[in-house]
């Protein structure tokens, strides 16, 4: 397959630009003592949740598997804290329903070191040694997709790749934990790189980042030059226009390369295999240590946060504790779980941190219940929301056909399937429709139709 030539760093059409409130960018990384008891939910990914390994009463180390993958799209969990399993069954989940979830009551005493997994050298490890690695280190996207990282890296036997794609956009509002992990954790994002160029044949890589963190970038490329010439190839990283959403594959391909992936299809089409900062530099930092992933950087923001911040928070950490460290309002505020484009409000405040969340924002309830169920207007046909799909779609029609339950509309016709939420369209719109709502409920509702003519 030819290389595509790159680089462009032209923005994507459409789109939109929120106000960046990026109060956290300058905040380094700081560790959140480990709460009295984590939640360790087994559905924290797309795909399968894993089986539980240990049993009530049993003690676990930190890192110590406590959940094995069930199929191909499934992960195992590890312990994020040393003490002793109190209770396997259903806790409240982010979304509402309750889910199956392994609960863990910390030893206060006990040292809180990664006391599991040896190190091992991968210098000579095959593409296939280094996706078990992976598997076994239960990563899955850290920059919110939660999907199976093993499953993203694993080339189609008819597919060949040449290009690494790393997503150091962080285009959203307010988050930084990405821009946090590029500046402070650079050398591991470069050894990330290196394990996953290898385990898809990629002989080179780029990382795409918004041209408001340069720092970001000249970090990375003085750890490019510290690892001097590797045998996978050349690693650059390269500025791309500030605009929401360019941290979406389709949006950092078309700023890098000026291509397109065809409606329906997947950057391997193209040659190419996208990846996150985050999860790039968890690998690079777990797999010589033949560890698994106990803890991810979270930001922590919003205005009301006394304390806002870039926190490594072991997994499984209640939304409670995260919140009394950063000194919230007790009432009067709405926790959304992401950021504020594509983010959802937390069902509660006894849900944990799982793998997938990158921030948590705290919003006044007023400016949440404006967004959310605030009201809502007739349409006025102004196009705003047209003017700012970047996948070319139609939110008006769209809006209106799920206005008429006509779902199976929506998908024949309208394209919904090429939506991927990203908010724009609500996020312009005048009449405070809520689009990108209103489209979830339809997927959802599509997805069950199909499953049941199966
Ligand atoms: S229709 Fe979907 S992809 Fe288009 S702006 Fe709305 S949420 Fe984004
Ligand atoms: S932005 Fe809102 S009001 Fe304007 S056309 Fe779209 S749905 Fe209608």
């Amino acid at each position: 397959m030819k290389l595509v030539s790159w680089f462009r760093g032209e923005a994507f059409q459409r789109g939109v630009h929120p106000p960046e409130c990026k109060l956290t960018a300058k905040m380094p990384i700081r560790r959140l003592p480990f709460p009295p008891r984590v939640i360790v939910p087994l559905s924290q990914h797309i795909g399968k949740p894993p089986r539980p390994i240990v049993k009530v009463g049993e003690e676990v180390v930190r890192g110590q598997p406590i959940a094995k993958a069930e199929d191909w799209l499934s992960v195992p969990h590890h312990a994020p804290v040393t003490g002793v399993v109190e209770f396997i069954g259903l806790k409240p989940g982010q979304r509402g329903p309750w889910v199956e979830s392994i609960v863990i009551r910390a030893h206060p005493g006990a040292t809180q070191e990664d006391l599991w997994g040896q190190p091992r050298d991968l210098a000579q490890a095959s593409a296939q040694d280094i996706l078990q690695a992976v598997w076994d280190a239960g990563l899955v996207g850290l920059g919110g997709a939660a999907f199976p990282t093993h499953a993203k890296l694993s080339v189609p036997k008819q597919a060949k790749v040449h290009t690494l794609v790393v997503n150091g956009c962080e285009c959203e509002p307010y988050l930084t934990c990405d821009h946090r992990v590029m500046v402070e954790q650079a050398d591991d994002l470069i050894a990330g790189i290196r394990y996953a160029m290898r385990a898809t044949g990629a002989v080179r890589a780029i990382v795409g980042i918004e041209d408001n963190k340069r720092d970001a970038r000249d970090a990375l490329r003085a750890a490019i030059a510290r690892a001097g010439e590797i045998p996978e190839g050349e690693i650059h990283a390269e500025l791309v226009p500030t605009k929401y959403p360019q941290g979406s594959e389709k949006m950092l391909i078309m700023a890098l390369f000026g291509v397109e992936i065809p409606a329906g299809g997947l950057p391997v089409s193209l040659g190419m295999v996208v990846n996150n900062v985050g999860t790039l530099a968890a690998l690079g930092r777990l797999l010589p240590q033949g560890r698994g992933l106990t803890e991810r950087v979270v930001t922590v923001t919003g205005p009301g946060v006394a304390r806002p911040g870039n926190y490594l928070v072991p997994l499984g950490t209640p939304l409670r504790w995260v919140l009394d460290f950063a000194g919230t309002p007790q009432e009067d505020f709405e926790v959304v779980l992401g950021g504020p484009m594509m983010g959802q409000a937390a069902a509660s405040l006894e849900v944990p941190i799982t793998k997938g969340i990158s921030g948590v924002l705290v919003l006044p309830s007023a400016e949440l219940a404006r967004r959310e169920s605030g009201k809502t207007y007739p349409c006025i046909k102004c196009g705003e929301c047209v003017e700012s799909c970047p996948m070319g779609l139609n939110p008006s029609m769209l809006g209106m056909l799920a206005a008429k339950r006509e779902y199976d509309l929506m998908g024949s016709h309208y394209h919904l399937g090429e939506c991927f939420e990203c908010g724009c369209c609500s996020y312009v719109c005048p009449s405070n429709i809520p689009l990108v709502q209103q489209f979830r409920v339809a997927k959802q509702i599509l997805r069950e139709k199909a499953l049941a003519a199966r």
